[in-house]
């Protein structure tokens, strides 16, 4: 199916390969054991513990040196003590619970304190500790022995509970960090040395309190409810709003909130995208395609209201030259101060209080997207699922943390079992374990140890060793310590993502990156190998133009938006431009007169009569070319000033000049030649606009009416609109409806009952209507009728009122009139043009054609939809949504008395989803998993459908970022929930993947088709059925509400998210500052 579709390179898919080396030439061979780490705590630890002390304190708000000293002192005492516990602890059993009746140590640093003598006299006592153990535990593991140690606090009553917090991370972070000593040295893994290690990740300053006030004030709420805390209204959180991200950017960066050195956790993704329009918010102005300025920025005076009040969506637009502002571009205070309605829905899905000490205790773990597949398939055996693991916790809540030896006993104790998935049924060994998180990937595999290579020493130990991915060049064969074992795998996960230090620096020069190293653990006969790989991931692009929370009405400027004046910058309208083409037109037709004359004079003898050999008769033809020429001299002189004195807006008059005069003038030159030189054949070669049409030559197709700048042309559908909706009389009549939003006008000005001449033979009529279900209700549509000669045209323009709000609302209404001006004939899905669709030659509008056999119950639906459309897109600014909008309907006419041809056409005008946007693949989505396109014609990028995207999901590796997810799934869900209270269904989700950009653009399509509609279809016969829904087999008449449930539930199975860091994780959210950590060991 997708066989001609262009796919990106996919990353090496998981897979396992042949493990040869180091095995080749030699036995498996196991280096003596590493001797202990020599140092209590290595320096780079030391130091992050002892910034982590740093800021907790202060955020405690104690003494801070007295009190950093103590808990350090503690910290390393702990430490210290830590290597005799692994030694009397050992090993659990590999299921890690003591279910056989055996009894299981448990290592518990408990933390008392005693409310007199001083900090000093704290410490830290080994031993088995004092207190209960935990009924949750002891129903677990049964025969449970708790060791490890007491960790006495002494000093005053009110400093106490506040440290014994800061305690409990610190026993976490200490225990955690001298395991990963362990860790690090089993791994050869090198930690930089200090001053390295700063160089790359800036050495954290101070921390300063933000906190939850922080991420609020960043998504727009009100700071409220902290009242008790006087320090958490610091002044930070009171800024100007001009880089508001880029100080949360920063406070991020600068938070301590791993329990290890040099893992850094880039700032969220979609907090980095708002900065960068945050920088690129002044100025604001918009550009044409040719960079052309056709509107200003704010501090420009004269900005007209409407253009750009609107919002432009965060991403814009990617077609070189044109930069949209995000927000209002009416007043500076409210556009500093908007987010996108998406953008805030995306920033929902953002933990929040990251940088308090519950928030760096909740960040102890990781959340991920959990896959595996047989290995080499591109269909996961079991789909991607979002996990949680706290680290060390085994009794958590979420997901279970185990430590990394018993995750590996666990993997190849289970190699042998059979896959669950009842399709695939293989053993679990031949599978590949993915744990998806931000950018990364990392592969587990479990394969069986090549018989040659004889079994391991001891039959119950873990031996490791490291391997590069380049050149397969291996370290020593090491056995697993205990502080290897008992580390986090969770945590274990976080140094692979996130510690760009945690890789093999003695083995080979490639081994430095990440997705170079490879990891191997055996025990007895199963090698399981760890791989990392970079993964892309896509954003989602809700459609550009959205409802503005700014909008912003502003009469007098309005005056000049209806073009009351010269200025036609209201309309989007280059006016210059028009001046210099119709400047160009005449110029092209003067000189092609000029050209004809020379060769009649050429044929007449002009050279003899220059020579003064002429006869009298060729004189006197000379004297009449030459005096014509200056008479067309004239005429063309005369044109020139009459454009000059002109305002832009009524450049058709000029038009209509030049009209007769090309008229009168190629008649006078036919006439004289066919008089005076009768034997040239020369064929004149006149250059003439297409609204202009002579005897002999091709009909015209363009029509210019007098106090326009519109010319219609009878094979662009939408100069129709652009004409009317630009006309003088048409304005007149929104303005005054405007004030009457329901369109109950009393004392509407009455239109034009009769027929009435507006300069020339050209004649106008316009009258208002209600329609037909509401007979006498409000008058809501405007039918415009315009002739002149041969040629009657109607536009008849639906809900104009509402309509027109719609667009202002959009920022729309000054690029509306502009676009319409010029369209050609379109194929939605691509390949040559189809009957049916029309695209603005600007790319930003297209005009469906109703389906003519069902027009009249598609236009009914219309009408009966369009009120509850209007109601919701006008409340869109506080909801995301990601409808497509629909900008207009109308009906046209066009009679050609003269061929007796009528053309009739209804048409809806929408936003153009992927209007300059380079999309590579599209999709239209139903929720129908089966729906596959049906054939593929040569050369045609057809819409690809549910069933292709369902197959190519995993292979295209289409993973988007977690808010991005968020904000699919909140505007489906409102869409969603709309359109079933409308009654309708068969709305698709139309997806263009921007492969340059990772960017999924999306919108709802198709969203007119009621239910009732489709029911009266489904009754008549199949085939008429299936022609009126595209050929689309697969159509099933749903209710509205199913159809909703079955699409919103499609939509969440189609998207596959990746976690990152910041992700909110339900259940970790709230409650986390009374929750302990887990211990360690
Ligand atoms: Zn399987
Ligand atoms: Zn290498």
């Amino acid at each position: 199916m997708l066989a001609t579709t262009p796919i990106p390179t996919p990353i090496k898919e998981p897979s396992i390969y042949e493990i040869e080396k180091p095995f080749t030439s030699k036995p498996f061979h196991v280096a003596p054991p590493l001797p202990p780490p020599q140092e209590n705590l290595d320096v780079r630890s030391y130091k992050h513990l002892q910034s982590l002390i740093r800021q907790a304190l202060k955020e405690v708000y104690v003494d801070v040196d007295t009190w950093e000293k103590v808990l350090t002192e503690v910290a390393l005492e702990i430490a210290q003590d830590v290597p005799f516990a692994l030694e009397i602890i050992g090993r659990p059993s590999s299921n890690g619970m003591a279910d056989d009746g055996s009894t299981s140590l448990h290592h518990v640093i408990k933390v008392t304190t005693e409310p007199f003598g001083m900090p000093q006299e704290s410490r830290y006592v080994p031993g088995p500790a004092e207190g209960e153990i935990p009924p949750e535990v002891v129903a677990i593991e049964p025969n449970i022995l708790e060791l490890g140690g007491t960790v006495v606090l002494k000093g005053t009553a009110k400093d106490l509970p506040k440290i014994e917090k800061v305690m409990e991370l610190v026993v976490f972070v200490v225990c955690n960090l001298k395991l990963e000593m362990y860790l690090f040295r089993d791994h050869f893994a090198v930690r930089p040395d200090s001053a390295e290690a700063n160089a790359v990740h800036r050495s954290p300053p101070p921390p300063r309190r933000v906190g939850r006030s922080l991420w609020n004030w960043i998504r727009g709420e009100n700071r409220s409810g902290h009242g008790s805390n006087p320090r958490s209204a610091s002044p930070e959180g009171v800024v100007d709003g001009s880089n508001r991200f880029d100080r949360a950017i920063r406070q991020i960066e600068k938070t301590i909130i791993s329990a290890s050195p040099d893992v850094i956790f880039p700032p969220p993704h979609l907090l980095l995208r708002l900065r960068d329009e945050e920088v690129n918010l002044y100025p604001v102005r918009m550009l044409d395609q040719d960079g052309r300025r056709i509107s200003y920025g704010p501090d420009d005076v004269d900005f007209p209201s409407g253009s750009g009040s609107g919002k432009f969506n965060s991403w814009g637009s990617n077609s070189p030259g044109r930069r949209y502002s995000s927000a209002s571009t009416k007043s500076t205070s409210s556009r500093t101060s908007h987010i996108s309605v998406d953008s805030k829905a995306g920033l929902g899905y953002l933990m929040t209080n990251n940088n308090s000490i519950s928030g760096v205790m909740r960040h102890q773990s990781v959340t991920f997207a959990y896959s595996y597949y047989f290995s080499g398939s591109n269909i996961p055996c079991r789909p991607p699922e979002i996990l949680t693991i706290e680290y060390y916790q085994k009794l958590g809540q979420h997901f279970q943390d185990r430590s990394l030896g018993q995750f590996v006993e666990l993997l190849c104790n289970k190699a042998k079992g059979l896959c669950p998935d009842a399709m695939c049924g293989k053993p679990m060994g031949q599978h590949v374990i993915t744990y998806t998180h931000n950018h990364g990937r990392i592969s587990v595999s479990v394969r069986e140890a090549p018989q040659r290579l004889g079994s391991p020493p001891e039959p119950d130990q873990i031996y490791m060793w490291t391997g590069c991915r380049e050149c397969e060049s291996t370290t020593d064969i090491v056995p697993m310590s205990t502080g290897t074992w008992h580390y986090s795998f969770a945590k274990y996960l976080e140094l692979l993502y996130y510690n760009p230090y945690f890789v093999c620096g003695t083995v080979c020069s490639h081994i430095h990156t990440r997705e170079n190293v490879r990891r191997f653990f055996r025990l007895r006969n199963e090698i399981v190998v760890f791989e990392y790989d970079y993964i892309d991931l896509f954003e989602m692009r809700v459609p550009k133009i959205q409802v503005s929370p700014d909008y912003y009405f502003d009469e007098a400027s309005d005056d000049a938006h209806y073009g009351a004046d010269d200025d036609l910058e209201p309309f989007g309208v280059d006016g210059h431009a028009i001046l210099e083409q119709t400047r160009g037109e005449i110029t092209t037709f003067y000189n092609s007169v000029k050209e004809y004359m020379q060769g009649l004079a050429f044929a007449t003898g002009s050279a003899l009569v220059a020579q003064n050999e002429g006869s009298a008769e060729q004189v006197q033809c000379q004297i009449m070319l030459d005096e014509l020429g200056k008479k067309f001299e004239q005429d063309e002189q005369q044109l020139r000033e009459e454009l000059k004195a002109k305002k832009v807006a009524e450049v058709n008059n000029v038009r209509r000049e030049l009209l007769a005069k090309m008229k009168e003038t190629v008649k006078t030159l036919v006439e004289w030649q066919k008089l005076h030189a009768p034997g040239h054949k020369e064929q004149p070669e006149w250059s003439l606009p297409d609204y202009c049409s002579i005897p002999g030559h091709k009909p015209k197709t363009g029509h210019v009416y007098p106090n326009s700048f519109v010319i219609v042309r009878e094979d662009e559908p939408t100069s129709i609109i652009a004409f009317t909706l630009s006309s003088k009389d048409y304005i007149q009549h929104i303005r005054n409806q405007r004030q009457y939003p329901f369109g109950v006008d009393p004392e509407s000005p009455p239109p034009i009952p009769q027929w009435e001449n507006v300069g020339g033979d050209c004649e106008v009529k316009m009258k208002v209507f209600s329609h037909e279900q509401t007979p006498g209700g409000p008058k809501q549509h405007i039918k415009y009728k315009f002739r002149q000669g041969k040629h009657n045209f109607s536009c008849t323009v639906y809900y104009a009122a509402q309509f027109d709000g719609l667009r202002r609302k959009c920022g729309m209404s000054a690029m509306y009139v502009r676009s319409l001006m010029r369209c050609s004939e379109w194929n939605a899905s691509g390949g040559k043009s189809r009957a049916g669709f029309f695209k603005t030659c600007d790319d930003q509008l297209v005009v469906k054609q109703l389906a003519s056999k069902w027009s009249n119950q598609e236009k009914a639906a219309l009408m009966k939809f369009a009120p509850a459309y209007f109601e919701y897109m006008n409340n869109s600014d506080k909801n995301p949504t990601i409808l497509v909008k629909i900008f207009g309907f109308y009906t046209l006419k066009h009679k050609n008395l003269q061929t007796g041809t009528v053309k009739k056409l209804d048409v809806l005008v929408m936003e153009h989803l992927f209007a300059n946007v380079n999309i590579s693949r599209k999709f239209d989505l139903k929720g129908v998993p089966d729906r596959h396109i049906v054939s593929k014609k040569d050369g045609e990028n057809d819409v690809m459908w549910d069933g292709d995207w369902v197959d190519g999901r995993y292979k295209q590796l289409l993973r988007l970022h977690a808010h991005s997810k968020k904000i699919i799934a909140e505007s489906v869900w409102n869409d969603t929930q709309f359109l079933s209270d409308a009654n309708v269904m068969d709305y698709s989700l139309l997806v263009g993947v921007n492969d340059d950009k990772k960017e999924l653009v999306v919108g709802i399509v198709d969203f007119i088709g009621p239910y009732t509609w489709y029911k009266i279809l489904e009754t008549r016969a199949k085939t008429t059925l299936n022609a009126a829904l595209k050929g689309g087999k697969d159509v099933t008449v749903l209710p509205p509400d199913q159809y909703r449930d079955r699409f919103r539930k499609a939509m969440e199975q189609n998207f596959l998210m990746v976690p990152d860091k910041w992700i909110k994780i339900p259940g970790l959210e709230q409650g986390i500052s009374s929750k302990k950590l887990p211990s360690v060991l």
